[in-house]
């Protein structure tokens, strides 16, 4: 469920989580428009290993949505580079932060600021990814985004790599992910389709 946040409320944490496809930014750009026309002092992050924008400091969404953004290397950046005032905090691609970022978005939280993260929840073998599962444990509110399952059709929760490669972090799009349900996540990686998935199922000497 979506919730609207009104300036009067003070201070919270919103997380904006799923599989790759699934519309977070477009959600988290939605949110922070929102805000600019309720004339609060809105500041965006992203993380510079974030290539995909490949615009500099505007976060661009798949839908063609963008907004300025501040490009960051780490939480500590982040820290320096928050302008004195703001209201609402907006943060991309929060799964490649450091660990530090729980503790900004605390006390951001706590100072009075409505801070809105997205990030993915899990990386492509689904495993929680980042600081994302402890930001969506202390979050006032979390939203549970779905794509389009490329196979069934189905709501889909899980990013099924289809590049080479063993890294959690490959920054890529739709040559080299694709969203799936549990039930064609797991017949995928049972065929060995995904990268490093089908190794799993070979006999162990
Ligand atoms: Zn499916």
């Amino acid at each position: 469920m979506i919730r609207e946040q009104g300036r009067s409320e003070g201070g919270c944490i919103e997380v904006i989580t799923g599989g790759m496809f699934s519309g977070k930014s477009e959600e988290l750009v939605r949110r922070l428009r929102r805000a600019l026309i309720g004339r609060q002092r809105v500041q965006v992050f992203h993380i510079a290993t974030d290539t995909r924008c490949g615009e500099g400091d505007v976060l661009r969404t798949r839908d063609n949505r963008s907004l300025s953004a501040v490009t960051v290397t780490s939480s500590d950046e982040m820290r320096q580079k928050l302008s004195l005032g703001v209201e609402v905090v907006g943060i991309d691609e929060a799964q490649f932060f450091d660990g530090g970022l729980v503790e900004l978005v605390t006390e951001l939280a706590d100072l009075g600021v409505r801070v809105i993260v997205a990030g993915l929840d899990l990386d492509f073998r689904r495993r929680p990814f980042g600081p994302i599962p402890e930001l969506m444990a202390i979050a006032e509110y979390v939203d549970k985004m779905h794509a389009v399952c490329m196979r069934c059709g189905g709501p889909a929760q899980y990013s099924l790599r289809i590049a080479a490669g063993e890294q959690q972090v490959l920054v890529g799009d739709v040559e080299s992910y694709e969203a799936r349900c549990r039930r064609c996540y797991a017949s995928s990686a049972e065929a060995g389709e995904a990268s490093g998935i089908g190794s799993r199922q070979e006999p162990a000497r």
